[in-house]
């Protein structure tokens, strides 16, 4: 029996070294270890052996078996190797590396931010999550206003745990209108949170800490309760910009909108200004460009208008320099409210707004 095992080895063997691929490989390897393979077969006979032969045969068998499965093993490893991941083509293209991109909307922060720091303006930051005090009340929106209906706020259930107190605003003798000021102030709930419904809140953290003169911009992700189409999203970007300084005008604004987008479409686009109410400006104006997807003629990118909304804009209210520490007495400023995403639907022909946080990379790649 031990010359019967030892006569297979060395057949499996010579058949071995004539083996070229690997399709004959599995056949010879099922010829004698497969279930019904010779060398299994032969050692199932080991069973019906007295004890003592059991001993005598059951190592080799054993140890053969093993050496077997072991020359099948590298046999494998040596076709693969040569077909496959030992060769390589050196005439073969490299294969590109991917890189990752930024967002069209950060692209075009990036460019603003440039262009405002060119112009002697401060880049600030404010929190998303915000206080109802700063998103609304600061803002000479009290509790009452109408104006809190014209923006869809996601109010936060949760009260704000241990609220600063807020700073008082400084009053300075005007028109008497401090004791009707004093009224909502006692209605501000200092633990109020908001998702901020827009970057403002940053021009009065702005003035807090800087006092003026003061020029800062705040870009920024702004949250509104809104239904979802084409041009309206739950969250979305804006850069903020406030010049606060001796004799600003609606000129001054006026002037660094028009450097603004001449600088992001690099030609000039046609403007025009119509009045607008916001309650944290006075006079308060609207910007509009003209379509620069469909030049003017109307697509769905501008609700077939032929204009898109650039942004609201207008002179400080001297109430929101108050809340700011500033005297309206002494300085006036302009405000703006940049929709990032509206100027990067515009510079990229964007025509739906769901793109960006679609997360699509066959959207994001183009950029
Ligand atoms: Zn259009």
């Amino acid at each position: 029996m031990k010359e019967e095992i030892i006569k297979i080895k060395e057949e499996i063997l010579s058949e071995l070294k004539k083996i070229k691929e690997s399709k004959a490989l599995s056949d010879l390897e099922t010829k004698y270890l497969g279930r019904k393979g010779k060398l299994t077969v032969f050692l199932k006979q080991i069973a019906n052996l007295s004890d003592e032969e059991k001993q005598k045969i059951g190592r080799l068998a054993n140890e053969t078996k093993q050496e077997m499965i072991r020359k099948f093993k590298e046999a494998r490893s040596v076709i693969s190797g040569e077909t496959e991941a030992g060769f390589i083509d050196v005439t073969l293209p490299g294969e590109k590396r991917l890189l990752g991109h930024l967002h069209p909307i950060t692209i075009v922060q990036n460019e603003l931010e440039d262009l405002f720091r060119s112009m002697g303006f401060m880049v600030l930051d404010g929190p998303e999550l915000e206080s109802d005090y700063f998103n609304f009340e600061a803002l000479n929106i009290p509790k009452s206003h109408p104006a809190r209906d014209m923006q869809d706020t996601f109010y936060i259930a949760t009260p704000h745990p241990n609220p600063l107190p807020h700073p008082q605003p400084l009053s300075f003798a005007r028109r008497g209108e401090r004791k009707e000021r004093g009224q909502e102030e006692a209605s501000v709930d200092q633990s109020d949170m908001v998702m901020r419904t827009h970057t403002s809140p940053v021009q009065v953290r702005g003035m807090l800490k800087y006092g003026a003169p003061l020029r800062c911009v705040a870009p920024g992700r702004v949250f509104r309760a809104e239904a979802i189409d084409a041009v309206h999203e739950h969250t979305f970007d804006q850069m903020e910009g406030l010049m606060v300084d001796k004799n600003i005008s609606i000129g001054n604004l006026i002037a660094v909108m028009k450097e603004l987008i001449n600088s992001m479409f690099g030609r000039a686009v046609e403007t025009r200004v119509r009045p607008g109410y916001f309650p944290f400006v006075e006079p308060g104006i609207e910007l509009d460009i003209k379509c620069t997807i469909c030049l003017g003629k109307g697509c769905p990118g501008c609700k077939h208008s032929g204009w898109l909304e650039l942004l609201p804009a207008g002179q400080v209210h001297p109430r929101v320099l108050e809340y700011g520490g500033i005297d309206p007495n002494k300085y006036s400023g302009f405000a703006f409210g940049l929709g990032l995403t509206r100027l990067a639907m515009m510079k990229y022909k964007i025509n739906d707004i769901r793109l960006f946080n679609s997360g699509d990379l066959r959207f994001l790649k183009q950029f």
